[in-house]
């Protein structure tokens, strides 16, 4: 329903990944004109994660969350809601349900370089030198969110956990399993090491024997001085992932060599099969716990506002409530009220975050110093 119009509200988002897609939904939803602006063209990540049909329904409505259901588990099937999903698909299917809305512009490609605001309006400049002008700014630019620096100037950087994680997906029918599949996600620790495993649908959403997909995720406290020398780590702070095609031959070889010695067969066969393909990103793990989500006409959501360890595993979840709660706050809103409808939006959302990221800091705090 699109009734609760905001008189021409314009919502500006920064960044097209998970967070600044479920918000750009959930406003469109309650009849802002949004534009999302995203710098990369085509993202991908090894990760997966989970998404329950009954919470996207609920807070990017019934008829976005089809075109994101259908594209996860094929034409008229859903996902069960505990079965984890890759992170591509997901993002290609909340990507199909925004470039169907006629109200949001998805622009793609175009980098936020700086920030700000005036009496009237908050702005937002491109690397192409275009400013665009909003009534709210929505800052879903992950955790080393440029938004950030804006909001809470006084701690920008989100602190680097102590630890990595390997992630990779493997192709049932490139592996030798002889039938056996798990059932479910499998926890595995070995010494300081720790191994998520979880089954995948198919590309395509299939669930046929042959089809899926076998997703693992391995934690290791270890690698410090690779992430320093890589400069994925500088001065405490995480500054960007390690991709499949920089990650040495050297770690390439020993990875398949440790997991035959440290995880059961299917995942162990997963590990080697993506060394093979050369198809291992790594991580570094960042954490920020908010004390603030809000300045002026500018909010965070997702990442950019809270960064907890991947072991929570309520990222998405986390950056679904923030598109809810922001949806909320400016229900049926006038542009002139939109500062006091984003604080209304923080005093929901800062406490869960902050206990959120929290939670997973007991993990981090032994796991590094594991
Ligand atoms: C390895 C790994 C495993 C995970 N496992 C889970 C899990 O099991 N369960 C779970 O719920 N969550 C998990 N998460 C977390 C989850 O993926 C995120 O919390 C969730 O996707 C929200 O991310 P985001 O959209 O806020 O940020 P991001 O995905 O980081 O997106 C930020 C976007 O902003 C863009 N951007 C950045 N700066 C600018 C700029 N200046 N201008 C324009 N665009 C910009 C980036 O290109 C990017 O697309 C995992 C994360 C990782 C890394």
């Amino acid at each position: 329903m699109r009734s609760e119009v905001v008189d021409g509200l314009r919502a500006l988002v920064v960044g097209g990944s998970l967070a600044g897609l479920t918000s750009a939904l959930a406003l469109a939803r309650i009849g802002a004109q949004v534009t999302v602006v995203e710098r990369a063209a085509g993202r991908r990540s090894g990760a997966a994660l989970a998404a329950h049909p009954a919470d996207l329904e609920e807070v990017i409505g019934i008829e976005a969350a089809a075109v994101v259901l259908d594209r996860l588990a094929g034409p008229g099937h859903r996902p069960h809601g505990s079965q984890p999903v890759a992170w591509e698909d997901l993002r290609d299917g909340l990507a199909q349900a925004v470039l169907a809305d006629p109200s949001i512009s998805l622009l793609e490609g175009r980098q936020v370089v700086s920030v700000g605001e005036d009496e009237r309006a908050v702005w937002a400049r491109t690397d192409d030198g275009t400013e665009h002008r909003a009534h709210v700014l929505i800052g879903a630019d992950g955790h080393r969110s440029l938004v950030r620096r804006y909001v809470a100037p006084e701690r920008p950087d989100a602190d680097f956990a102590g630890y990595l994680l390997w992630v990779g997906i493997a192709r049932e029918h490139d592996l030798d399993l002889h039938g056996s599949w798990p059932a479910g996600l499998d926890i595995q620790s070995s010494g300081d090491h720790v191994l998520l495993g979880y089954p995948l649908p198919g590309p395509d959403g299939s669930l046929r024997p042959g089809m899926r997909r076998l997703g693992w995720a391995w934690y290791d406290a270890g690698r410090t001085e690779l992430l320093v020398s890589t400069g994925a780590v500088r001065d405490g702070v995480v500054r960007h992932s390690i991709r499949a095609s920089d990650v040495s031959e050297l770690i390439y070889r020993e990875l398949p060599d440790r997991a035959r010695g440290a995880w059961s067969v299917p995942w162990s066969a997963a590990i080697t099969d993506s060394a093979r393909r050369r198809a291992i990103t790594a991580t570094p793990i960042a954490e920020y716990v908010p004390d603030r989500l809000v300045r002026g006409r500018a909010a965070l959501v997702g990442n950019a506002a809270h960064v907890p360890t991947p072991m929570t595993g309520s990222g998405f979840a986390a950056a679904l409530d923030d598109a809810a709660a922001l949806g909320e706050a400016l229900r049926a809103v006038t542009p002139s009220q939109v500062p006091d409808a984003l604080d209304s939006y923080e005093r929901d959302r800062l406490g869960p975050a902050r206990r959120l990221v929290q939670s997973g800091q007991s993990f981090s705090r032994s796991f590094a110093r594991g």
